[in-house]
């Protein structure tokens, strides 16, 4: 367990002059299974595998639950261990962000929309931080979660347009028996929350039925995930609740056609002090494959 930019390159370079591949997994620790099957992939790759935890302030707004985020350390770092890791690097804010750090990574169009409404800035603050990370490790790649769908395309998009040499891998989402997608931020949840919030994955199902039926208009499929959504918080709370629904092309995040190759349904909602996001790929009915 290493707290220093120095320290990682040592290890890191010391692994890659003994011919190693290197993988690094980003966190911000709190670490479930979801975390635990980005590690997987990486370790399945032979790769010596690098896990960063570190809880990026400038990825939160101000209203947000950077002061609340979980910090579970010790048994993160002993997750690490049974699972193989060679290496954590769980940086302080002011390694990461040392005095006069200024630059930031904009990541224009794809964050405009979706998560990028309701938290302003959220992006820029991903973007940086992961920037850094890579930087930092200069993996062979880096395994992310399709659980933070618009993260992992935003993050395809910045290594591409900075031709970062490195690859990005997006592993599928890890979900509870009833659906719910694993998040650290669950534990956010009141029993009664915890029950309602399976609701999310219900409404992107039938959303997906609505679409592999044929249904091609985002306002219907829109209609189709909301409805699933009130039948479990009401009407006038699912409004409330809501904060997006929507059925976008997948690779651009930008409004279905009918020739639309894949399309992303995705959501977020908030259940007391949490707010949840999810999200399923369909391939419409045709093109499969
Ligand atoms: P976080 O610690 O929430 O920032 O997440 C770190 C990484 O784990 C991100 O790439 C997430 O997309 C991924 N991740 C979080 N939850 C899940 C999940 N349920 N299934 C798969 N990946 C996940």
């Amino acid at each position: 367990v290493v707290d220093t930019v120095g320290l990682v390159r040592e290890h890191v370079g010391a692994a890659r002059a003994k011919g190693r591949s290197i993988a690094l997994v980003p966190t911000m620790g709190a670490l479930h299974a979801g975390h635990l099957s980005l590690i997987e992939a990486a370790r399945s790759r032979d790769a010596y595998t690098v896990v960063s935890i570190f809880v990026n302030p400038t990825q939160f707004g101000p209203n947000e639950d950077l002061a609340a985020y979980p910090n579970t350390l010790e048994a993160d770092i002993d997750a690490c261990r049974r699972a193989g890791v060679e290496l954590v690097f769980a940086p302080s804010v002011a390694e990461m962000y040392p005095a006069f750090d200024q630059t930031r990574v904009h990541p224009g169009l794809l964050a405009d929309t979706m998560c990028g409404v309701s938290r302003p800035g959220h992006f820029v603050g991903v973007c940086t931080v992961v920037a850094k990370l890579l930087n930092i490790v200069q993996p062979d790649f880096a395994v992310f979660g399709q659980k933070d769908a618009q993260q992992a395309l935003i993050i395809r998009r910045m290594v591409a347009d900075l031709f970062m040499p490195v690859e990005i891998v997006v592993a599928p989402i890890v979900r509870e028996a009833d659906g719910l997608a694993m998040s650290s931020r669950n534990a956010y949840l009141a029993p009664q929350e915890r029950a309602q919030a399976k609701c999310l994955h219900r409404a992107l199902k039938a959303g997906a039925a609505a679409l592999s039926a044929g249904t091609m208009d985002e306002s219907t499929l829109r209609a189709v995930m909301r409805a699933e959504i009130a039948e479990t918080l009401g009407e006038s709370e699912a409004d409330e609740r809501i904060d997006y629904l929507v059925a976008v092309d997948a690779e651009t995040l930008q409004s279905i056609a009918r020739d639309t190759p894949q399309v992303l349904l995705a959501g977020a909602i908030r259940f007391g002090q949490a707010r949840l996001i999810d999200n399923l790929l369909v391939d419409p009915p045709g093109r499969a494959g």
